[in-house]
């Protein structure tokens, strides 16, 4: 294993052991539930929308370290930033997680999300990183829930 990979390994072990932005959000303008039935995840994702920033993100649910991982990931990375921003990051994702081309994508720019790069070796582990931004983007779009098959 690469130093890389080992660096890697950390961030998603840390993410799944000490969860950021863990818990129900009462005041939440938008949210929406993600069901991987494949791995038996499920997670909902909380939302304050403030104009066209996410003021607060949280999430909460069960599933496994990478679903975890991934949510809290997400919310670290998007509380704070505008939807145009957000779609950037999602968009950077979605390239990392089930893009063609692995070589095009722009780790810097991805930060610690890049950790999530060693899933998209593991077809099935891909459902569990992306189920949180699905339900995301099912809670921005206004759809309440959300499944990955
Ligand atoms: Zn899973």
């Amino acid at each position: 294993m690469s130093e890389l990979e080992d660096l890697y390994q950390e961030i998603i072990l840390d993410h799944n052991r000490r969860p950021r932005n863990f818990g129900k959000l009462e005041d939440s303008t938008h949210q929406a539930e993600g069901h991987n039935p494949l791995c038996g995840d499920e997670i909902t994702v909380y939302l304050k929308l403030d104009g066209d920033r996410i003021s607060e993100i949280t999430f909460d649910g069960q599933g496994c370290a990478i679903s975890k991982a991934s949510a809290s990931l997400m919310t670290a990375r998007l509380k704070g930033r505008t939807l145009k921003e957000v779609r950037s990051v999602v968009s950077d994702v979605s390239e990392l997680l089930t893009g063609p081309d692995e070589g095009i994508i722009d780790l810097e720019r991805l930060g610690d999300l890049a950790a999530l790069q060693g899933v998209r070796k593991y077809a099935v582990r891909v459902k569990c990183a992306t189920l949180a931004w699905h339900a995301l983007e099912a809670a921005l779009t206004g759809e309440h829930e959300t499944t990955t098959e």
